[in-house]
């Protein structure tokens, strides 16, 4: 059996647990054995759930550390990973074990946060997975493809959980001027 990394990854409203599921259920249907994990620190809408904002799910499991993924992930066929952003930085060094020993790793996460600069983990992550694939959102100011997640909310330590209330999707131009106004 051969392993490998597959990353989704965007701003926020992008569409990454939307396609994450996708992929899941697709290997759900081919009878493959699947696990999905998400970081405890993620409780936006379910404690196990993995859910999109256009309100599909999945079951997961929620987990304090990258190295919890190698006990239960390392018998599966397909593991899924949720907000991938909020692991530490063992993930990829887990991602890479879990794929050399045959399993089909696939995960979701913001590559930037709100200040536009790449997201814990992520870039190594991004660098050593065999297919990296970059959705986008919809800029509310301006309608153009949204590359960045602007946070309306006025705190400042990077990791904010929030919805539409506090942040946005937004293009590199209205991220921009919205970051001038600050
Ligand atoms: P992510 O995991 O990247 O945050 P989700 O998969 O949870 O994204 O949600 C994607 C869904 O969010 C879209 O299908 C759409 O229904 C909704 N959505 C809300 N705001 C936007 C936006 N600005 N651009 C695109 N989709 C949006
Ligand atoms: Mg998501």
């Amino acid at each position: 059996k051969r392993g490998w990394i597959e990353v989704i990854c965007g701003s926020m409203f992008s569409g990454k647990t939307e396609e994450l599921i996708r992929r899941l259920n697709r290997a759900k249907i081919a009878k493959q054995k699947i696990e999905i994990f998400k970081p405890t620190i993620d409780k936006r809408y379910h404690e196990e759930d993995v859910v999109s904002h256009n309100a599909n799910s999945i079951r997961s499991t929620p987990i304090g550390f990258a190295q919890d993924m190698l006990l239960l992930g390392g018998s599966c066929d397909v593991v899924g990973i949720d907000e991938a952003q909020f692991f530490d930085e063992g993930l990829p060094e887990v991602c890479a074990k879990l794929a050399n020993s045959g399993v089909r790793v696939i995960a979701a996460g913001l590559d930037m946060d709100y200040l536009g600069k790449p997201f814990g983990p992520m870039p190594a992550l991004m660098a050593v997975a065999e297919y990296v694939t970059k959705v986008h959102a919809v800029c509310v100011q301006c309608g153009d493809i949204a590359n960045y997640s602007y946070r309306i909310a006025a705190d400042e330590k990077q990791v904010l959980l929030g919805e539409t209330d506090s942040y946005e999707a937004r293009c590199r131009h209205c991220f921009k001027e919205g970051m001038k106004r600050k």
